[in-house]
């Protein structure tokens, strides 16, 4: 693919936040830096591009930040964006700067925008799956969920030592949007005795039979971990179900909330946001572009952004069996 050399690139974290998307930042300007480019941060994703606020980036702006959660760059989502309008000022605003290549860290929402904006103005892009939900294409990684997923163990294994000392049963609610990553891993991390996700259809008189049996069997059933997007409605919905039907259980909701937003990231994301940050400039110089950059089998791996912005990785039938067999 021959194209004119990139020379300048900007930087952005669009969408929702991810520990670890400071690493990412960090692992592109100092790449883009050592290959003699100009970089820039572009603040509050596609909004501060449309604002025109962006900022030049030296090495030390990215001094002490990869052990920090949240974005420097701070994010955002931008309605602007959205219509062709607002796509324009942000190209004049990229051009007037000779911006000439983006690095784009977000999720699939921040790719459709990027392929959105490719498709009309000449500014090649790369993106970054900075996305706790884990849910994108073309990688076995994103940046932030291994942060995210820690979290909500460390907060479950605490409520099991309250719920246990109690003989209470806890029905967590996990984040993860329409995906399932988060409630299956910890589930599983945590050994909760059932784990809710999108991708499966809630059979809640499949819960309720097997909770009577495990009262049967004087089997303690201290933990049901529910993902935000299940069809049942979250951990109020299902709590509600169970109150009604057995109202002998004692139970308690706890929603883990933001807290797996924040926090320093894990050794592994940090590691998996500076491999692909420094992949995306390498990149853009190579001239290869409007890709997605992922990590699969310990490769990197290019996905077409119109293919990441388009589909999402599914959950194994293995672990959906593997959940069944762990928690009889
Ligand atoms: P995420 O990247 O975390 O999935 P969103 O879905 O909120 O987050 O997308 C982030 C931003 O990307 C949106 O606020 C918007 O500015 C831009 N965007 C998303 N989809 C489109 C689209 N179809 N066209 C143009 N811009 C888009």
């Amino acid at each position: 693919m021959a194209i004119n050399k990139v020379t300048k690139i900007g930087v952005l974290t669009s969408g929702g936040d991810s520990p670890g998307m400071n690493a990412a930042i960090r692992a592109v300007v100092r790449t883009g830096l050592y290959n003699g480019l100009e970089v820039f941060g572009i603040m509050r994703g596609y909004q501060g591009m449309i604002d025109n606020d962006i900022v030049s980036m030296e090495s030390k702006s990215v001094a002490n930040i990869i052990q920090r959660g949240g974005t420097i760059l701070k994010t955002a989502r931008c309605k602007e964006f959205f219509e062709y309008e607002g796509r324009k000022k942000a190209y004049a605003n990229l051009k007037s700067r000779g911006i000439d290549g983006l690095v784009i860290i977000g999720g699939d929402g921040s790719f459709r925008g990027a392929k959105k904006f490719h498709e009309e103005f000449d500014i090649p892009s790369v993106g970054l799956p900075g996305t706790i939900d884990k849910d994108i294409v073309g990688t076995d990684f994103t940046i932030g969920f291994d942060t995210a997923v820690n979290t909500a163990v460390e907060a479950i294994d605490k409520i099991r030592d309250t719920a246990d000392a109690h003989d209470r049963l806890f029905i967590i609610e996990v984040m993860g949007r329409d995906a399932g990553f988060i409630a299956l891993h910890s589930g599983i991390a945590t050994g909760a005795e059932n784990i809710l996700i999108p991708e499966r259809k809630t059979d809640i008189e499949d819960i309720i039979q097997s909770l009577q049996e495990k009262e049967k069997r004087k089997k303690l059933v201290n933990l049901i971990v529910v993902a935000e997007g299940d069809d049942f409605g979250g951990a109020e919905g299902v709590n509600r179900v169970i109150k009604e039907r057995l109202p002998e259980l004692d139970t308690r909701v706890c929603v883990l909330g933001h807290i797996q937003r924040g926090g320093s990231p894990t050794c592994l994301d940090r590691l998996v946001a500076s491999r692909m940050g420094y992949h995306a400039v390498e990149c853009l110089i190579e001239g290869n572009y409007n890709i997605m950059i992922g990590i699969k089998e310990n490769r990197i791996n290019h996905t077409p952004l119109e293919k990441a912005a388009k589909m999402k990785t599914r959950i194994n039938e293995e672990w959906i069996k593997i959940i069944r067999v762990l928690s009889s």
